[in-house]
Parts: structure tokens; C-alpha cells; sequence
């Protein structure tokens, strides 16, 4: 595992007072590895678990050439002649079984969806298309083209075909997929444990009177709800208070016990001096001022206590840094860690309903309204008070307004770049 000096020296214009997003992310991927330990579980429990190795499938799937609709299976031979074409109905095939009669020049089968073709067919005709005279049919050949309405044996799957890859976040058609495999069981990463607190002496904990100038600590909420939705195990470890021994000793604990450890206060200018040494003291830990907004301070490293190691993100203490912050570092990180491949989420421009304000050098993730657009297609517009205190912005949201680290002010009628929080919450 190279260490962050390493790391840091192969960068040639590194700058821990003004680090640009891009360049964190990359100084944080190169650092993560993932977890070695595996288990296997049953298929239903591995719904949203991230696969360890390729599942390759042993089946093809569809096992036969099958009928895609209910009608009568017939050669498209039969077609050639064009006009009104007249079959004799020789036989039935249902879903699960084969038709027992062979079908030959001048003959159809019944066949109902899913039943396996009938040897010497190739077409369905919808029973729809069809005139029925006794064991006799009638359609007319323009209703059909050779080859319509039937499934190909392994058009799904074929037998030796990687089905789904190791790193893969199982969805719900993941399950299914395997399912049609025949797949009872996945080997998949183990769970990855989470510890994460809140410093500050002005935090209460919910419950606890609120005293003149305090607040509730609302922080260890949105990170159980933002660590719940990414499915690792959760050490809450409740509010530590500004005190190097008991900040020592929490870090010393959530590391000894969990992969990843998430804090958040206590790294802004003026609080952060004893907050660093500590952290420093536990292992290898850099602070940096990111060019962004909301979200600047931020602590990153590893730190180990009784020979176990952790990484540790100290995220600021306003409500909303917490929420940028975790978004737009430490999810990808914790992917990462638990062996995921995730693709970046997409962003997609579309016209800005207002003028914002906006300085080059610093990215921003404003918090914005996406909405259909009066004169059709789309529009984004902010969510009033921008504050990173202002958590009200993050839950009226839709989408984050990425204004990226060149960009300067947007008029009204620019496009700018957005990311959904579908996908991402
Ligand atoms: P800090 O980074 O510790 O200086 O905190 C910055 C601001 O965020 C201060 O106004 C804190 O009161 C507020 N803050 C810090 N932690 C929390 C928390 N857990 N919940 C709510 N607000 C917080
Ligand atoms: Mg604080």
C-alpha cells in the first residue's frame, strides 16, 4: 500500500491549501484498497451486496428456441408462395413441453408463449392473424416475416458467457439473471463496518435539553441515512466532545473496530490544531482546503490503533459540507473499498432558469430544482438560501448544480451541468 507522501510526491502541482476536487479523488483512490473477505449467500440475500468473481453462465438461456407469442408455429418455408397461406393444424406445444407431432410441408402446431418450436418451425403467427376452419388456418403471408416470434436458444445467455462481473452492486435484475441461471448461491465481499461520530461541545443529542447556543447534531443522522443506502454496517458512536483524550480515545476505537471511519467538525481553522495532532499521532493523515463549496476542510488518511488500520474522512461540521463532502469523496472511496465497480453518476446539462453567481477556480455543487421547463424540456433552477448551514436546501433538492472549478458566472438560459440525486440517494 503506497503511503500519502508517496502519493502526494508524484504530483506536480499538489497544493493542500487549494486542492481541486479532481486532484483529492485521485490522491483518495490511489490510497483505498478493498476488503480480502468473502462469504456466500443465498441468492435473495445478496441484493445489493457487491459480487467477488465473474458468475459465468452454465446454461443457455433460453434453453430451446421458443414462441414468443400464442399462435402456430410453422416453417417459413410455407411463406414463399405469397397470398393466402392454408396450414393444417397437426399438433399442440405448450410452455414446458415439446410438440409431440412431427410438423411437416403443409402443417402447423398450436403453440402457446414460452413452448419449445416444434422441430422443422422457425415462425410463430400470432393466433390473432388467423382464420380457424376446423383443423385447418388461414392468414395471409404479408402478416408474418420468417423467423418472427420466435426466441432463440441463448439469445439471453449463452453457455460460457460471463453473465455478470466480479465488483457488481447486485440489482434487482441481477437477481433474476441469476436465478434464470439456476444459481442458488453468490460469493460476494464481505460487508464493510462504517464507525462515524460528531465532535463539537455545542452538538445535543436528541432528547437532551437544547441549551442556549447549542444545536441538535443532525450530522449523525444524514450520515446513518447516507451509509444505510450504501449497505455497509454502521458503528454510530454518537457526539464526542472537543477534548483531545476523548477524541483520542473514539478514533482509537472506531478504528480498532470498523474499515472506514467518518468524523465530522473540528477540522476548520481554529479547531483543527489539536484535531491534527492527534490524528497525525494515529497514523497518516493529511489536512487539505479543497477549492469547492460548500466543504473546504477536510481530513484524509489512514490511522491504525492496535495493529488495525482504518481510513478516516474528517468531514467539516456544516450540515451541508457533511452531505457534499460524503457525496463527492467518500462514496466513491467506500465503493471502492468494498471491491465495488461503480461508474461515475452521469451529468447532463440543461438550462439554468436563473442567473448564479459563481467564481473560477472552486467547484460548486449548488443544490437545485430540476423541473420541466414552461417552453418544454428541462429547466434547473436553486433552492433559495445557498448556506452551508442550510440544510433545508439539501432536502427540498432534486439534483446537485455542478458549476465545475473553471467555470465562471451563469446568465439565465445557460446550460449547466447537473447530477440527480435518483441514483445517488
Ligand atoms: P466545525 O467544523 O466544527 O467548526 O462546525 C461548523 C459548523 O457546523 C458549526 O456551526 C457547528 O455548530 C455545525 N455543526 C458541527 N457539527 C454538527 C452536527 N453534528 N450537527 C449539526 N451541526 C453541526
Ligand atoms: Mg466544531
Amino acid at each position: 500500500m503506497p503511503s500519502l507522501q508517496s502519493v502526494i510526491s508524484c504530483l506536480s502541482d499538489y497544493d493542500p491549501g487549494a486542492l481541486p476536487v479532481a486532484q483529492a479523488n485521485q490522491i483518495i483512490g490511489e490510497l483505498v484498497e478493498p476488503v480480502r473477505g468473502t462469504e456466500q449467500v443465498a441468492l435473495r440475500a445478496a441484493l445489493d451486496r457487491v459480487l467477488a468473481e465473474d458468475v459465468i453462465s452454465r446454461l443457455d438461456v433460453p434453453a430451446h428456441d421458443n414462441s414468443a407469442m400464442d399462435g402456430y408455429a410453422f416453417a417459413s418455408s410455407e411463406l414463399a408462395v405469397g397470398g393466402n397461406v392454408a396450414l393444417a393444424v397437426v399438433g399442440s406445444a405448450f410452455a414446458g413441453a415439446a410438440c409431440e407431432q412431427a410438423v411437416a410441408r403443409g402443417q402447423a402446431a398450436r403453440i402457446m408463449t414460452g413452448a419449445i418450436m416444434p422441430a422443422g418451425c422457425d415462425t410463430v403467427i400470432p393466433q390473432e392473424f388467423v382464420d380457424v376452419e376446423g383443423e385447418l388456418i388461414r392468414f395471409d403471408a404479408k402478416a408474418v416475416r420468417a423467423g418472427d416470434n420466435r426466441r432463440l436458444r441463448g439469445e439471453d445467455l449463452a453457455i460460457g458467457q460471463p453473465a455478470l462481473a466480479a465488483g457488481r452492486i447486485l440489482q434487482p435484475a441481477d437477481l433474476g439473471l441469476l436465478a434464470s441461471l439456476g444459481v442458488a448461491e453468490v460469493k460476494v465481499r464481505r460487508r464493510l463496518r462504517v464507525a462515524f461520530f460528531s465532535t463539537g461541545d455545542e452538538l445535543r443529542s436528541i432528547g437532551e435539553p437544547l441549551d442556549a447556543g447549542c444545536v441538535y447534531d443532525s450530522n449523525r443522522y444524514t450520515l446513518h441515512g447516507m451509509l444505510r443506502r450504501m449497505n455497509v454496517d454502521l458503528i454510530d458512536m454518537g457526539v464526542v466532545h472537543d477534548d483531545p483524550a476523548a477524541l483520542e480515545a473514539a478514533l482509537r476505537s472506531a478504528c480498532e473496530n470498523a474499515d472506514a471511519v467518518i468524523t465530522s467538525g473540528g477540522v476548520s481553522v481554529g479547531e483543527a490544531d489539536y484535531t491534527k495532532q492527534i490524528m497525525a499521532q494515529l497514523g497518516d493523515v493529511t489536512f487539505w482546503k479543497i477549492a469547492m463549496r460548500p466543504g473546504r476542510p477536510m481530513a484524509f488518511g489512514r490511522i491504525a490503533s492496535h495493529g488495525h488500520e482504518a481510513l478516516l474522512f474528517g468531514l467539516p461540521g456544516n450540515p451541508v459540507a457533511v452531505m457534499v463532502t460524503f457525496y463527492h469523496f467518500v462514496r466513491a472511496a467506500l465503493h471502492r473499498q468494498m471491491g465495488a465497480k461503480v461508474a461515475p453518476l452521469p451529468l447532463m446539462r440543461v438550462r439554468s432558469a436563473q442567473a448564479i453567481r459563481k467564481k473560477p477556480g472552486r467547484t460548486e455543487y449548488q443544490r437545485g430544482i430540476l423541473a420541466p421547463a414552461p417552453e418544454g424540456g428541462w429547466q434547473v433552477s436553486i433552492t433559495g438560501q445557498q448556506g452551508s448551514g442550510v440544510l433545508r436546501s439539501m432536502s427540498e433538492a432534486n439534483c446537485f448544480i455542478v458549476l465545475g472549478h473553471e467555470q465562471g458566472m451563469v446568465a439565465a438560459g445557460d446550460e449547466v451541468e447537473v447530477m440527480l440525486f435518483d441514483g445517488l440517494m
